[in-house]
Parts: C-alpha cells; sequence; structure tokens
C-alpha cells in the first residue's frame, strides 16, 4: 500500500463538480483580480468563523506581517513566538523591523507556554503571537490574562487551525486579530497562495484594507506606502467552494487522531495529547519517536510518507541563531515526527499505518 502524506487529489475527487464550476465560473467571467468571488469569500468566512470582518490577502505571511505593520510595530519594538512553529511567525516580525523574542512551548501541547511568555516581556514588548500549532489552540485564556495586564496585542498565527477551539471559542476570535494561511495543504486550502487577517476592529480593518491595497483607501488616493497582497478570484470562488466541507474535514481529521490516538503503542511512541475542553482539527499528527531516522526509514520501505514539522527550533536556525536553549522545542525538533492525517484517508489506510508503527 502506498499512503502519502497528504493528498490533495483525492479530497479534489470528492467535490469535483463544485470546484470545476467556481474556475469555469471565474473564467467565464473574468474575474481573476478584486471582484465579486473575493468579496463572496469574505462573507462566507466571516459567517463561518463567524467573525466581524475579513481582509482576503495574498498568503498567511502576509497576513501576519499586514496586522504587525497596521499596529505600527517596528524598530525597536519586540513581539514574543513560540520558538517551535513555521518561520513565517518569526519572520513576519523581523519583516518589519521589530525583533522576535523566543518562548519554549508546552512538551504535551506543543504550543506556547504562558509563563515562558511572562518570563520574556520587558518593555519593549508590544505583541504575542500565539500559534495553534498542529491543529491545537495554544492556551488562551491564560495568554489572553497575560496580553491585558501588560497591555500588549494578540495576534493568533491560525495558518493549522481553522474551526480548532478552546472553552468553545473558536480560534482567531480570542485576540486582537488572527491570520489565515490558505495554502493548498491546510485544513482549508486553496489551489495556489491564499490568506485573510481577520478582527473584530473597525479601526484595524480599514488600516488592514489600504495596507493591502497599495496604501489606497479609495482609487488613487494613496495615503500611506502599501503594498500589494490580494487574494485572487480563482482562489477566493475555490475556497467559497471548499467552505461548506470544512466542519465535516475537520471532524474526520479529529476522529482520525483519535483513533491513532487510542491505537498506536503508547509504549513506543509519544502519542499528541488533547487539551481539555478544546477542539483539535489534526491539521498534523506529530508522534514522539525514540530514533525518528530509524521510524522514517521503516515507514518510507512500507510506502508510507512522513514529515517533519520542523526540524530545528527557530532560535537555532542560521537566521536567528541564538545561544539561548529552548528545551521542549529542541526536543520536537529532534524526535518529533509528522504522520499521514487527512480527511479522505480510509480506515483500512489508517490500520496499515498503525501496524507498521506497531511492528517497529
Ligand atoms: C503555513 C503557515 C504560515 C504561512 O502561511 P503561507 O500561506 O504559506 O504564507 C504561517 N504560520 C504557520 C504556523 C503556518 O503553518
Amino acid at each position: 500500500m502506498k499512503i502519502p502524506f497528504v493528498d490533495l487529489y483525492a479530497q479534489y475527487q470528492t467535490i469535483k463538480g463544485d470546484i470545476d464550476f467556481a474556475i469555469e465560473s471565474v473564467i467565464a467571467q473574468s474575474a481573476y483580480i478584486g471582484g465579486n468571488y473575493v468579496s463572496k469569500f469574505e462573507k462566507d468566512y466571516e459567517a463561518w468563523l463567524p467573525a466581524k470582518h475579513i481582509i482576503s490577502c495574498a498568503n498567511g505571511t502576509d497576513s501576519l506581517e499586514i496586522i504587525l505593520k497596521a499596529w505600527n510595530i517596528g524598530k525597536g519594538d519586540e513581539v514574543i513566538v513560540p520558538a517551535m512553529t513555521w518561520i513565517s511567525t518569526a519572520e513576519a516580525v523581523s519583516n518589519v523591523g521589530a525583533t522576535p523574542v523566543f518562548a519554549d512551548v508546552d512538551s504535551a501541547y506543543y504550543t506556547i507556554l504562558p509563563e515562558e511568555i511572562t518570563a520574556k516581556i520587558t518593555k519593549n514588548t508590544k505583541a504575542i503571537i500565539p500559534v495553534h500549532l498542529y491543529g491545537q489552540c495554544a492556551n488562551m485564556p491564560e495568554i489572553m490574562k497575560i496580553a491585558r495586564v501588560n497591555n500588549l496585542k494578540v495576534l493568533e498565527d491560525c495558518a493549522q487551525a481553522h474551526g480548532a477551539e478552546i472553552d468553545g471559542v473558536r480560534a482567531g476570535l480570542w485576540g486582537d486579530a488572527a491570520s489565515f494561511s490558505f495554502y493548498p495543504g491546510k485544513n482549508l486550502g486553496s489551489y495556489g497562495d491564499a490568506g485573510c487577517i481577520t478582527t473584530n476592529d473597525d479601526e484595524l480593518f480599514e488600516m488592514c484594507k489600504i495596507i493591502t491595497n497599495h496604501g489606497q483607501k479609495g482609487k488613487h488616493n494613496h495615503l500611506i506606502v502599501g503594498r500589494n497582497s490580494r487574494m485572487d478570484g480563482m482562489q477566493a470562488a475555490i475556497l467559497s467552494a471548499k467552505l461548506p466541507n470544512l466542519d465535516q474535514w475537520n471532524n474526520s481529521r479529529n476522529e482520525k487522531g483519535i483513533y491513532y490516538n487510542s491505537n498506536i503503542d503508547p509504549e513506543k511512541y509519544g502519542l499528541p495529547q488533547l487539551r481539555e475542553n478544546s477542539k483539535h482539527v489534526f491539521h498534523i499528527y506529530s508522534l514522539v519517536c525514540k530514533n525518528r531516522n530509524y521510524v522514517v526509514n521503516e515507514l518510507n520501505n512500507a510506502g508510507i510518507s512522513t514529515a517533519v514539522h520542523y526540524p530545528t527550533e527557530l532560535p537555532a536556525t542560521k537566521v536567528y541563531q541564538s545561544s539561548e536553549v529552548f528545551p521542549n522545542s529542541k526536543h520536537m525538533a529532534n524526535h518529533n515526527l509528522s504522520i499521514p492525517i487527512y480527511p479522505e484517508m480510509t480506515i483500512e489506510q489508517l490500520d496499515y499505518v498503525i501496524d507498521i508503527l506497531n511492528k517497529i
């Protein structure tokens, strides 16, 4: 049996009619940039989340950077980010001229530790970017308390967590603003690059709109130096066509994650832990291996693809070169392994992965 890490074509086949119709409609109307499909997706996503404002943009990395810029965060400012996340979280901070300050993550839930945030706050700290890594929410109730006491902004990086919840509140609705990515492999993925910003703050909404659209408020009225960051019509139409399936896909990922947890041998692997009162949407299912290379090889020989998220904790990358040690993030970088999980996986495929893992 061959099991890819993700199977985007399998998903396309389940919704082919809707996707083909969406693409044909965009072409028939030449609605490539701006227009109906983009505003429709913004409305659809607003209603789904539900949030007051959605600002679509070109990708998830841009959405982080645009929010920071709209808050006027830049040179001399510090933003606290987890040491274990995709590079975008820190990169966005660096790209606005501010300094990412790393905090270690929880060894059980893999998200930024509130006490580590508190320890990293200085007079220059302006914001915190919690990441809902792998599809499970960070400890938002605690993070929001710390932020309010210290007068810091909270920007949730929801790139891996469309639909995740904690205490009955969805990722993206806790902070002052949130960023989503619609990279093809994400829980809601386009057929190219796309992203969005969400906020309930009217002023921030206006500012983000202006920044994404060349600093314009209305045509040719350039107020500030902006940029071009837009979602194209084709991606918007595809995302609107896919959105009605998202809750069901997330439920399926959640069930599959729990199935893995109940069937993979816990003597052999560290299994992901689920927070109480929360919903994990398993963008990634990550195991802890004693000898990762060996496991990767055995799975590969059995036709099962894997990935590592991520092989280096950000402070240890060449770009950030910090001498500080982040033990939990470092342990993840050396031992965590992502195995296939996607809504279209069959029970036979899941059982096969479990069987091979338990025989290693
Ligand atoms: C995917 C991802 C991003 C960036 O998304 P792009 O759309 O690829 O720019 C940001 N943060 C995290 C945690 C991600 O996983």
